[in-house]
């Protein structure tokens, strides 16, 4: 684990770095470099590794499990997985495997289960892999559609039996109980994001974008209850951050950000960003704001109100590629950039990630006129590509500067 320590103390002393960040941020990354390490939180739980922001966290929490996402972004556990995943697979694959692989002793002894989501073909293989490297996979079926009563009801139904397999791994049953407290957990947290999301998208943003990247890759690996009392100091700062000062500069181009998922520590492209003179000031992405934005809603406070509304939840408002059609992916990415009043977006794929590198065209035709340029990037978790990616990074921010002279 020494590899993936050094990298994310690599990466937290550039972020460190930006001008005019909250202290309390601090906190966040000292949390992800002790993950780094392998020092987990303590927990008198079962601990279910997590692989998509698609597995309902509300199910487990109730089920007295402790999820962990075991996705990675290390460019270290990239190479191991390397040598026996195909070139084309995606680094976010090859380096979750490449962890497992090389540290399977570690996490076969801290897991009792790893949940993932039939999403794409590498998550497939991969669930495939895992269990038969030995392993505790639970597939959670998902539907390829999201708009037809059929996939609804078969989502219904997976989560279903998915609550019944942790049953048999915690012992404890799904009550109406256990289940409303979750909910009423998970929906804490979704609040507080949102109130530092503000925070973000104000137009003197108190946030990097790379801050929210770091707060919202702890809420994966963190106890829930300190991750919002942490996000509440958080909260405290900013609302104490001078009027008269931002992040960034006054006249920084405000990007809004979207593609795969940036997993810590690879926030190559984020940082670039910033590093660059640009605020991301909003993102339509998995590893960030999708994670928390939506809450579960419910009528009755009865197991089979809540349960679907839970299913509900996690299906209706996803806009992971993997769905097909997709076509309220561009709708959110068009709401966002005239939300966060963006002058410009930045697509970014992982090398070998087919769902997004498939929806770039959709997207980028569907974007309303007046709302400045789109850079698209597909890039991995090596270092060989950062002077290139800068280079186009610092183009398209010098473009949205020429734009906004043009129009003054
Ligand atoms: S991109 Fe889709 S499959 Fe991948 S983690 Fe996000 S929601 Fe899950
Ligand atoms: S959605 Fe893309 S990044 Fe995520 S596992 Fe699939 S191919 Fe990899």
């Amino acid at each position: 684990m020494l590899h993936l320590a050094m990298e994310a103390e690599e990466v937290l002393g550039r972020i460190g770095e930006l001008p005019g960040r909250c202290k309390s941020l601090k906190y966040f990354g000292e949390r992800l470099l002790a993950f780094s390490r392998g020092e987990l939180p303590e927990t008198t739980q079962k601990r279910l590794g997590t692989m998509c922001v698609q597995v309902p966290e509300e199910i487990l929490h109730a089920l007295g499990a402790t999820p962990v996402r075991l996705c990675d972004g290390s460019y270290a556990y990239d190479r191991v997985g390397a040598e026996f995943m195909p070139a084309k697979s995606c680094p976010l694959t090859r380096a979750t495997m490449g962890k497992l692989h090389i540290n399977q002793e570690f996490w076969s002894d801290k897991l009792d289960g790893i949940v993932i989501p039939t999403t794409c073909d590498q998550k497939r293989k991969m669930a495939e892999n895992l269990a038969t490297m030995g392993y505790p996979v639970i597939n959670l079926e998902m539907p390829a559609t999201r708009d037809t009563e059929l996939a609804v009801a078969y989502w219904q139904e997976s989560m279903k039996r998915l609550a019944v397999q942790i049953q048999d791994i915690t012992g404890t049953k799904l009550t109406r109980r256990n289940l409303k407290r979750a909910i009423a957990a998970s929906g804490l947290s979704s609040q507080l994001f949102r109130k530092l999301q503000r925070f973000q998208q104000l137009e003197r943003p108190r946030l990097y974008g790379v801050d929210m990247f770091l707060v919202m890759s702890c809420y994966f690996i963190d106890e829930q209850a300190s991750w919002q009392e942490a996000v509440r100091t958080l909260l405290a700062e900013c609302e104490e951050y001078p009027a008269d000062r931002q992040v960034g500069q006054p006249n920084s181009p405000r990007v809004l950000f979207t593609g795969s998922p940036a997993i810590f520590p690879n926030l190559k492209t984020p940082l670039l960003i910033e590093e660059s003179g640009g605020i991301i000031v909003g993102d339509e992405s998995c590893s960030s704001s999708r994670i928390l934005y939506d809450a579960v809603a419910y009528d009755e406070d009865q197991l089979y109100d809540m349960l679907p509304a839970v299913a509900d939840r996690y299906l209706k408002p996803c806009t992971c590629p993997c769905f097909t059609p997709n076509d309220n992916r561009s709708r959110k990415i068009a709401e966002l950039l005239e939300t966060c009043r963006a002058d410009g977006l930045v697509y970014k794929t992982l090398s070998g990630c087919l769902p997004y590198e498939l929806e770039q065209r959709t997207v980028s035709e569907s974007l309303p006129g007046d709302r400045g340029p789109l850079l698209f990037v597909e890039t991995d978790y090596s270092p060989e590509d950062v002077g290139q990616l800068a280079t186009r990074v610092e183009a398209f921010l010098e473009s949205i500067q020429n734009r906004r002279r043009k129009r003054n």
